[in-house]
């Protein structure tokens, strides 16, 4: 850290915590949906990030937002559900309410969720149940998020420090300390700690192109990861016409938005029938509330021959048993182990920004705007380029300091672009 650097960090510091949540609002609003004027905003967020949603909506609207519409989830009231719900419920989702919001999308609206839900919630719930109620959900949910997963609109993520996930990643904090120091690893992370966050971002932004055009013009046939212990060793063939992603894109309504903050990663498409070996998570895994630890796995033909977890395996099988799509990869991204998020040493139990400390694949469905001319393409035509089609879509990390990965070419030959976790 520079001179310079280590005064507009301070800068920072000196900030009240409202005046910091007002920056991160700024950063989601401008940088991250790139929102414009008269658009519309629909928004989730857990009840708990409250502070953070409220200055968001005055971002919004001092943006010009038309109206910011906020669906809030409250924990208590989920946990109810397993408690006291009759049986079919758990069979049932609002498909009105996801017709209704993917009809807003249609019509033009924006969409961004505050993360920052308790990971662990549903961990001692039944995981029938669990499976059941998240199945019910994405069905219902699939319109909207088809909007989503094929860029049609400008959205973003963006977290909040929220008690119980503080709690979970400072265990043995007291509860307001756990979410003061949460809220400090979010805006670090989210590039909001410096003088000027949305000049920041146009530079990381610009950052991550560079690499993104580098992979593009290789147009590699496959990349092999390889750790030291020798836990991984897995070939992930490469969907033909992939595209690498990475930082900001223009969503099919024509607006430049960041969808994820923070973001670190370059990702593309994996071609669903082209992935051998075996692969060992590097970080525990948080799936809707049920965590999943030391995940290890074997592909054969693309598929999930074997699946083991010393803690939630069955979590983990019932999620690649969802359809046939989710034993397949959806996505693959690279992350240098260097990120501020992997330096910081945090475990975050959470996929927003845990997946951008590490290198990780994606079981499930695959983004369409990672193939050359996606957008356009119906299922039948993105599944013969072998791009995977799912319900579910989860990020797993498995880089490390200790991952070496090649870009293997069509010929065969083979070329270092990480070693040791960090770019060549
Ligand atoms: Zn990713
Ligand atoms: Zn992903």
């Amino acid at each position: 850290m520079s001179v310079a650097e280590a005064v507009v960090v301070k800068k920072f510091a000196a900030l009240s915590l409202d005046e910091k949540l007002d920056r991160l609002a700024e950063v989601a609003v401008r940088v991250g949906l790139g929102l414009k004027p008269g658009q519309e905003l629909i928004m989730s967020a857990p009840m708990e990030a409250l502070p953070l949603a409220r200055k968001i909506t005055e971002q919004a609207y001092k943006a010009g937002a038309l109206l910011v519409t906020t669906l809030y989830a409250d924990d208590p009231s989920t946990l109810a559900r397993y408690e006291y719900a009759q049986d079919a419920s758990f069979d049932y989702a609002p498909s009105w309410l996801q017709e209704g919001v993917a009809n807003g999308f249609r019509g033009g609206a924006a969409r961004l969720a505050i993360a920052g839900a308790n990971p662990a919630l549903l961990a001692k719930q039944d995981p029938t149940k669990v499976s059941r109620a998240n199945v019910a959900a994405s069905k219902a949910g699939k319109p909207a998020m088809e909007l989503i997963t094929r860029h049609e609109i400008n959205w973003t993520i963006v977290a909040a420090a929220t008690p119980e996930w503080a709690k979970l990643v400072f265990p043995g904090e007291r509860e307001d300390i756990a979410v003061a120091k949460l809220w400090e690893a979010i805006f670090a992370a989210s590039r909001v700690n410096v003088d000027d966050p949305v000049a920041e971002w146009k530079r990381h932004g610009e950052r991550l192109k560079k690499r993104v055009e580098f992979l593009n013009a290789k147009r590699y046939a496959a990349l092999h990861f390889k750790s030291a212990d020798g836990s991984t060793d897995l070939k992930v063939g490469l969907a033909d016409d992939h595209l690498w992603a990475g930082g900001g894109t223009t969503a099919g309504n024509g607006v430049y938005c960041q969808p994820n903050i923070p973001t670190e990663e370059c990702f593309t498409t994996p071609h669903k029938d082209r992935v051998d070996g075996v692969v060992k998570a590097s970080k525990p895994l948080s799936h809707q509330g049920a965590l999943i630890e030391n995940i290890a796995v074997r592909f054969e033909g693309g598929r999930i021959v074997e699946a083991k977890a010393t803690a939630g395996e069955d979590v983990l099988n019932r999620l690649i048993s969802t359809d046939d799509g989710a034993r397949r990869l959806g996505e693959v991204a690279l992350v240098p182990h260097n990120s501020p998020i992997a330096q910081s040493g945090i475990l975050f139990w959470n996929t927003l920004f845990d997946e951008n400390a590490a290198s990780h694949i994606a079981l499930g469905q695959a983004y369409s705007t990672c193939l050359i001319g996606g957008e356009k393409m119906t299922s039948e035509e993105l599944a013969k380029l072998g791009a995977n089609e799912s319900l579910i879509h989860v990020d797993w990390m498995i880089g490390s300091a200790e991952m070496d990965v090649d870009g293997i070419a069509a010929d065969g030959t083979a070329e270092p672009l990480m070693r040791k976790g960090a770019w060549v």
